[in-house]
C-alpha cells in the first residue's frame, strides 16, 4: 500500500495534507510513503522531518504519485498532477465539486476515487474527521487575530498610571464553530464580546463562553435541519438588521460568520451600518467566500471604506498554516484509517460505509455522487453557465443529508429550553456547552494587512 502527498498547486494554499506524526501512523499501518518535496514547507515542515518519520520524498509530483493506492492533498489536484497513480487509487482532498464538473469527471476518466471531505456527514463518529470544523475553528481565531492587527489601538481594559484604557467592543455575527473560536480568542484577548445568531440554541453557547448574546424576540427561532440555520422571513430579516443596526454602531470590532446551507450568505451589515462606526473600527467578513455578509465585501480583499476596514481575506486558516496544516492531516488520517485492513495491510473501503458513501465523488471511471452522477465534460460546458444556480440546490441536498444525523452539540442544546432572548440573562449552565479549542493567543506571523481605500489589496 503506497501512499503520496503532493505538494498544493492552487496559489496562496500554504497547507499540506501530511504531516510526519501521521506520516509516522501510516507507516505503522504497514504504508510506504512517498511525499513531493517542498511540500509541507509553507506548513514549517521540512522534507527532513518527512523522511525522519520514514518516508520517501521525491522530486517530482509524477514520481510520488508512480503507483500510489492513496494520494493526500488539500485542495482537489488535477487529474494530470495524479497520472501514474494505481488504477482506482483513492484521492482525499477538500474537492470543491460544485461546479467543477470537467474537473471531477476528468479525475474519474482517469481510474481515480475521489473522496470530498467537506461533505463528511456531522455525526459523532466523525468528528475527527470534519474538516469543516478543523478549518473554521481556526479560521474563527484568526479573524480575531487580524482585526486586532488591523485595530489601531489595545484590545483590553487598561488602568495605567496615564489613564484608563477602555475595552474594545467585538461582536460576533453567527455563532456556529468559526464564530464560537472567535468569540472565545476575543475574549482571551480582552475584548467585551456580544454576538448574535438565529439559532436560539447558539445563545447558551455564547453566554458560556461570557459574551452576550443579542436577540430579538421579533425573530424567531431560526433552526434549520441539522444544527443548521434556515433562511430568515422578510419580516425577520428587518427585525434582526433593526436590532443589529443600533448595535454596530457602538462596535470596534465585528466579525461576521453567518451562513446557511446551500444558499449564498446572508447580508447582515449594510453601507450604512459600516459608516455608523467609528473612525479605526474593523470587520472581518468570515463568510467572503460565499460572497460576504457585508454590503461592502469584496472577497479576498482588504479595504477601508470611511475609516472602516473591511477584511475578506479567503482561506484565513491558511495564515496558521502549520496548525491547520497538522489538524486537516489528522482529520485525513481519521477516516483513512477506517479504509486499511490493518491485518492485510492493505486498502479495503467498505463502499457501504455511510461516511464513504456520503464523501465519494467518483469511482471505476465514473461520477457516482448523486449529487453530481451524470457530470461529463461535455455536459459540465452546458452546466458551466448555471453553475451558480446549480450550486445552491445541490449544497442545500448535502445539509438535508445530514437531517438524520443531528450534530451532538446541536441535539444536546435542543434539549434544554430555548436559551433566552435578549437582552439575555446568564444561562444557568456553568460547563461550556461547546468546547473551542483552547488556543492560546499568540502573535501570528502574519503581517498587518494593507489597506487599500475603496479599492482593495
Ligand atoms: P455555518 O457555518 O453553517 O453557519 C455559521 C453560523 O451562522 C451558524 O451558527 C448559523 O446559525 C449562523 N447564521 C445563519 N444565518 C444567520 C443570520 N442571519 N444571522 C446570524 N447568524 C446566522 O455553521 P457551522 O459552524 O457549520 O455550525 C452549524 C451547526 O452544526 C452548529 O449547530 C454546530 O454546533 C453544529 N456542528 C456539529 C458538529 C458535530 O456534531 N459533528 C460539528 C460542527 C458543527
Amino acid at each position: 500500500m503506497k501512499i503520496a502527498v503532493v505538494r498544493e498547486r492552487v496559489d496562496g494554499e500554504p497547507r499540506v495534507a501530511a504531516t510526519p506524526e501521521t506520516i509516522a501512523k501510516l507507516i505503522g499501518f504497514g504504508a510506504s510513503v512517498s511525499v513531493e518535496k517542498g511540500a509541507g514547507e509553507a506548513s514549517r515542515i521540512l522534507d527532513r522531518q518527512y523522511k525522519d518519520a520514514g518516508a520517501g520524498v521525491e522530486a517530482t509530483a509524477a514520481a510520488a504519485v508512480k503507483d500510489a493506492d492513496v494520494i493526500l492533498a488539500v485542495r482537489r489536484p488535477e487529474a494530470s498532477t495524479l497520472a501514474g497513480a494505481a488504477r482506482g487509487a483513492v484521492v482525499l482532498a477538500i474537492a470543491d465539486p460544485y461546479g467543477n464538473e470537467r474537473a471531477l469527471a476528468a479525475l474519474a476518466k482517469a481510474g481515480l476515487s475521489i473522496f470530498a471531505m467537506e461533505l463528511m456527514p456531522r455525526i459523532t463518529r466523525a468528528q475527527v474527521m470534519d474538516v469543516l470544523s478543523s478549518q473554521a475553528n481556526l479560521a474563527g481565531y484568526q479573524a480575531v487575530i487580524d482585526a486586532a492587527m488591523a485595530y489601531d489601538r489595545a484590545l483590553p481594559m487598561m488602568m495605567t498610571a496615564a489613564g484608563t484604557v477602555r475595552a474594545a467592543k467585538a461582536f460576533v455575527m453567527g455563532a456556529g464553530v468559526a464564530g464560537l473560536q472567535a468569540i472565545a480568542t476575543a475574549k482571551r484577548l480582552g475584548a467585551a464580546v456580544s454576538a448574535t445568531d438565529v439559532r436560539a440554541a447558539a445563545g447558551e453557547q455564547v453566554e458560556s463562553l461570557g459574551a452576550k448574546f443579542i436577540m430579538t424576540d421579533a425573530l424567531k427561532d431560526a433552526s434549520g435541519t441539522g444544527g443548521y440555520a434556515r433562511e430568515l422571513t422578510k419580516d425577520e430579516q428587518a427585525a434582526q438588521a433593526e436590532l443589529v443596526s443600533g448595535h454596530i454602531a457602538k462596535q470596534d470590532i465585528v466579525i461576521t460568520t453567518a451562513l446557511i446551507p446551500g444558499r449564498p450568505a446572508p447580508k447582515l451589515v449594510t453601507k450604512a451600518m459600516v459608516e455608523s462606526m467609528a473612525p479605526g473600527s474593523v470587520i472581518v467578513d468570515l463568510a467572503a467566500e460565499r460572497g460576504g455578509n457585508v454590503e461592502l465585501t469584496l472577497p479576498g480583499k482588504v479595504i477601508v471604506h470611511n475609516n472602516v476596514t473591511i477584511i475578506g481575506t479567503l482561506n484565513l486558516q491558511g495564515k496558521i498554516a502549520a496548525t491547520a496544516s497538522q489538524l486537516y492531516a489528522k482529520n485525513l488520517l481519521a477516516f483513512l484509517e477506517t479504509m486499511i485492513d490493518k491485518d492485510a495491510k492493505a486498502l479495503k473501503p467498505d463502499w457501504e460505509d455511510e461516511l464513504v458513501k456520503a464523501t465519494l465523488l467518483t469511482r471505476d471511471g465514473a461520477v457516482v455522487h448523486p449529487n453530481f452522477a451524470g457530470a461529463s465534460p461535455a455536459a459540465s460546458v452546458a452546466k458551466k453557465s448555471t453553475a451558480a444556480k446549480a450550486a445552491p440546490k445541490a449544497l442545500a441536498k448535502t445539509g438535508a443529508a445530514s437531517k438524520t444525523a443531528k450534530p451532538a452539540a446541536a441535539k444536546a442544546s435542543a434539549a434544554k429550553p430555548a436559551a433566552a432572548k435578549v437582552p439575555a440573562k446568564k444561562a444557568s449552565a456553568k460547563k461550556p456547552a461547546a468546547k473551542p479549542a483552547a488556543a492560546t493567543a499568540k502573535r501570528p506571523a502574519a503581517r498587518k494587512p494593507a489597506a487599500k481605500k475603496d479599492g482593495g489589496q
